[in-house]
């Protein structure tokens, strides 16, 4: 079946300006107004059905990640999209694509099919975490402010004991019809009926608390769980954590952006850590076992002798847990050497010797054996 962004002939990576040009030229020229072939509509209803997928922020994000699959249309195969579910009507009744409309030609709000219970919108919110939370996981209590299924109403809208009925205003339709004219001729769109939200129903008497809305914003503690070994800018997704539909539809979900913060002594690269290390050159020079501070505690180090600056040594498996797999990384450090400076007399002694020693014509200073 046909990618969406083929059918409106743009890439992958178009801006959403880009889109909507690219569809706003495809509708022109195949708007079934227009008295175009079978072949037209057959184009203008594909390029509006794109449309309405990639015009729209979520459902685009939505059809990048999981394809047309995301969106369950009943008669899609893999990796197809399933026009049949659209909504389309020309000429007679209100269509269901009135939201486009609105957008090209400042026309009247959208004539949507009737609205039942919505999913409710997603929330994206950061979560700082310090290096070792990231590296060792933790739970964490976030504040979110959110819509909830409203406690007194359970989310129907009508104030308890009041009955819900047809609304009389659209006869349970949710819309009314209004004639627009436009630079393709008179177009019948549809507006949400004012008096139900589009709902097609009422109550007698709207819930006190919401309004008839079915939520209510509020303050709420969720616990987040960030794994071991997650990494910077990683999104976690809390299914069903985000707000409340209307209308006591399902909730949206919350993604949680781990932001970490560096740390002052550890450097993380991938599932490895790095660290820097001074030691004295007389340690480099005869070999020394060093301790070494590990994320996982301090680990004894044989520094071999005549080890030269910046050596980096490897500890195996002192590094991070590896998210979503067996065994951790390895630590790495690399060995500075510090050149000792204020030598007593006695240390200038014997480096001289030293230095005689290995036959180094040095230009020593005046009086040192004397
Ligand atoms: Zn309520
Ligand atoms: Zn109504």
């Amino acid at each position: 079946m046909d990618d969406l962004y083929e059918i409106l002939g743009v890439k992958k990576d178009a801006s959403d300006d880009e889109i909507k040009k690219a569809y706003r030229k495809i509708a022109l020229k195949h708007h079934p107004d227009k008295g175009g072939s079978k072949e037209d509509e057959e184009t203008f209803k594909k390029a509006t059905a794109a449309y309405e997928v990639l015009g729209d922020k979520q459902k685009r994000q939505q059809y990048d990640q999981f394809g047309s699959a995301g969106f369950g249309g009943q008669g899609a195969g893999p990796g197809g999209f399933d026009f049949s579910n659209m909504n389309f009507n020309f000429g007679g009744q209100a269509g269901g694509f009135g939201d486009i409309f609105d957008s090209f030609f400042g026309g009247q709000a959208g004539a949507r099919a009737k609205k039942g219970p919505q999913r409710g919108n997603d929330i994206e919110i950061v979560l700082s975490v310090n290096f070792e939370e990231a590296v060792f996981g933790t739970s964490k209590d976030v504040e979110v402010s959110r819509y909830e299924t409203c406690s007194h109403c359970s989310g129907n809208g009508a104030e308890p004991g009041s009955e819900i009925k047809e609304c009389t205003d659209c006869s349970g339709t949710g819309q009314q019809v209004k004639m627009q004219q436009t630079i393709l001729g008179a177009i019948q769109t549809a507006v949400t009926c004012k008096t139900c939200s589009g709902r097609g129903k009422k109550a007698e008497k709207d819930c006190k608390t919401c309004s008839g809305e079915g939520r209510e914003v509020k303050p709420n503690k969720i616990k987040v769980k960030v794994p071991e070994g997650i990494n910077d800018k990683a999104v976690l997704r809390l299914k069903d954590q985000g707000e409340a539909g209307s209308q006591g539809g399902p909730y949206g979900d919350l993604f949680v952006h781990i932001s970490v913060e560096p740390s002052k002594e550890f450097e993380r690269v991938g599932d490895d850590i790095y660290t820097k290390q001074t030691i004295h050159v007389l340690q480099a020079i005869l070999g020394d076992e060093i301790e070494v501070k590990t994320i996982h505690g301090n680990v004894k180090l044989k520094i071999p002798a005549g080890t030269e600056s910046h050596k980096v040594f490897k500890i195996t498996g002192k590094g991070v847990q590896k998210v979503g797999g067996s065994g951790k990384g390895d630590h790495k450090v690399k060995i500075v050497l510090e050149m000792p400076k204020k030598l007593s007399k006695a240390e200038k002694k014997h480096y001289a010797e030293l230095a005689k020693e290995a036959k180094l014509d040095i230009d020593l200073p005046k009086g040192l054996f004397g």
